[in-house]
């Protein structure tokens, strides 16, 4: 295995103490691709043709407007511009509007995704859906999961870190269990499965705790009583369910 370019950080990032591990990677590689796209990667003829085609998700447009480089940010936005006239105009132009049947008419969508859709439509949510910023840091964050796995096979150094973790994001543990049964080897499925259910019980329920004394602590009677550890009950709760960091600060270009 190419120890250290993935083993380190993953290492790294379970001797955290994190809520989550894999949160803490996905942040790392997040403002890695931020840094590196107005970094001066935008710059590059075959890079700026990926950001035109894809563009960006709302959260990391917010992100990359908090980063600065207004002048990357207005020259990645112009030449996505012109690309995205282009294609608007090849999709109105292939646009023609189906006769609503009585029948469609009756079976009302719940939601907008209910809808089969159209050219244009199907076009729109395909731009809106799709992201440089997110697909870069997934392309590498699975190979961070498969190292997971491979250092629960390997390392028995490893398994006593994973033991200690706190376990995982509600969205990091589902990953994780999509994966597992597929990319781990039988023999440590038995032990690793157990484990990770009772870190996720035993979390949730250390979380759980967490904010019923941050509740308790606004009774009077409670008002000179220790925090313990329940004074960033909220901000690490959000994370355990939400995978973010609340409490982070705009990442900004140094
Ligand atoms: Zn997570
Ligand atoms: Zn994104």
């Amino acid at each position: 295995m190419k120890d250290t370019i993935y083993t380190i950080p993953v290492t790294d990032a379970f001797k955290s103490a994190d809520e989550c591990p894999f949160c803490y990677i996905k942040r790392k590689l997040e403002q890695d691709a931020i840094s590196f796209i107005l970094g001066s990667a935008y710059m590059e003829d075959d890079i700026r043709m990926t950001t035109d085609e894809v563009g960006f998700c709302s959260d990391h447009f917010k992100k990359m407007y908090d980063y600065g480089n207004r002048l990357g940010n207005a020259l990645i936005l112009h030449t996505h511009f012109i690309k995205l006239q282009k294609e608007l105009k090849e999709k109105v132009e292939a646009f023609n509007p189906t006769k609503a049947s009585m029948f469609a008419k009756l079976k009302r969508p719940k939601t907008v995704d209910d809808t089969t859709g159209n050219v244009v439509s199907n076009w729109a949510k395909e731009k809106t859906h799709s992201c440089y910023i997110c697909d870069s840091y997934n392309k590498n964050f699975t190979r961070y999961i498969g190292t997971f796995f491979y250092l629960i096979e390997s390392n028995e150094e490893f398994r006593a870190l994973f033991k200690e973790s706190k376990g995982f994001c509600l969205p990091h543990f589902g990953e994780i269990m999509a994966l597992a049964d597929t990319q781990l080897n039988d023999k440590y499925k038995p032990e690793f499965y157990a484990t990770l259910f009772e870190l996720m019980q035993e979390n949730f329920k250390r979380i759980e705790e967490d904010l019923s004394w941050f509740i308790d602590k606004y009774d009077y009677r409670n008002k000179d009583a220790d925090w313990k550890t329940s004074k960033d009950a909220i901000p690490r709760a959000m994370q355990k369910l939400g995978s973010i960091y609340v409490q982070d600060p705009p990442f900004k270009e140094k």
